[in-house]
């Protein structure tokens, strides 16, 4: 295993830490080697627009297919590529792969939608970010129209000044750009209209509230208004019941994503969902939920 191959050092570590100490390390070495080794993955979930109930694009999220530890989620691997700076490598990886899938859609007809990208913080900051994702838009094929970049709103609130740029440098190329987990960043609001931005995410936390007090409701209701005054899109992710659908729908959210229409799944599944009634999905009906 990697402990035993590590630098001794690092022996002398995890022979003293506990457990999750240990995990830490050992993936922290093989997560060097997992994009050479093709061990990430990405699975994709469907974006629902409202008012037709159609899959209007699709988010890609990756994962990594660990070889004793099977598939992980990117919460354990995500802040480890950020510390050790390999998020870099890894962000271009996904939106390499993730436009590469969304193009051959589109060559196939199946797909007119957007693609969705998260992009994290270290990715954002580093310079020449535009060009780059003009390189990889040129290479798959992909229309910039076709293409969104998920930034979260800390992100963004870094560096103000900067980031401006380059958001102003990324909406230049013609691609759709969204601030994702909305509401959690605790930043001032005023940033907002200075920043050219297309879509507000709204955080799950925000739609799980929902089904509790009225101030749940107060919220939501007020961040779909606020990104209707700002011209943006509001789209509400952690959708899991047919209530909160009934109430998005309700309060004039643009675009759903969540379980309650379907988990992230495999680029086969997208292909078979696209294909299948021409994407056509049931806002009204509550509709299986699938299994990757
Ligand atoms: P995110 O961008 O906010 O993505 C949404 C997360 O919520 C995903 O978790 C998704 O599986 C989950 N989700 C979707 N619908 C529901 C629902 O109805 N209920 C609940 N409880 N959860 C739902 P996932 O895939 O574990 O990703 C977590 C986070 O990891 C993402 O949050 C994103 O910040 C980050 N991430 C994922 N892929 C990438 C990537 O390629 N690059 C970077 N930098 N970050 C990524
Ligand atoms: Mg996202
Ligand atoms: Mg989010
Ligand atoms: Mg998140």
């Amino acid at each position: 295993s990697a402990r035993h191959e590590g630098p001794a050092h690092l022996c002398f570590y995890t022979a003293r830490m506990g457990g999750a100490m240990r995990e830490r390390i050992g993936l922290e070495t093989m997560l060097c080697q997992a994009i050479a080794r093709r061990e990430f993955v990405l699975q994709y979930q469907p974006r629902i627009g409202m008012t037709d109930g159609r899959m209007v694009g699709v988010e890609a999220l990756v994962r990594w297919r660990h070889p004793q530890l099977g598939l992980l989620a990117p919460g354990r691997f995500i802040p480890l590529a950020e510390e050790s700076g390999l998020i870099n490598e890894l962000d271009m990886w996904v939106l390499r792969e993730a436009c590469v899938r969304a193009a051959a859609w589109c060559a196939q007809g199946l797909f007119s939608g957007r693609m969705s990208v998260n992009l994290s913080a270290r990715q954002f900051q580093q310079p020449g970010l535009a060009q780059r994702v003009r390189a990889v838009l040129a290479d798959s094929g992909l229309a910039p129209a076709a293409l969104e970049l998920e930034i979260t709103e800390s992100t963004v609130m870094h560096d103000t000044e900067d980031a401006a740029d380059v958001l102003r440098s990324l909406r230049a190329l013609g691609v759709t750009v969204s601030i994702d987990d909305f509401g959690t960043g605790y930043s001032s609001l005023s940033y907002l209209k200075r920043f050219p931005l297309d879509v507000l995410k709204i955080d799950r936390a925000f739609v799980r509230d929902l089904d509790g007090d009225a101030t749940g409701a107060a919220i939501v209701r007020a961040i779909i208004t606020l990104a209707h005054s700002l011209g943006l899109s509001a789209v509400a992710e952690g959708v899991e019941t047919a209530e909160q659908v009934a109430f998005l729908k309700e309060n004039g959210c643009d675009e759903i994503q969540g379980y309650y229409f379907s988990r992230p799944v495999w680029p086969d599944e997208i292909a078979r969902l696209l294909a299948e009634a021409a994407g056509a999905w049931s806002t009204v009906s509550p509709h299986p939920v699938i299994q990757p």
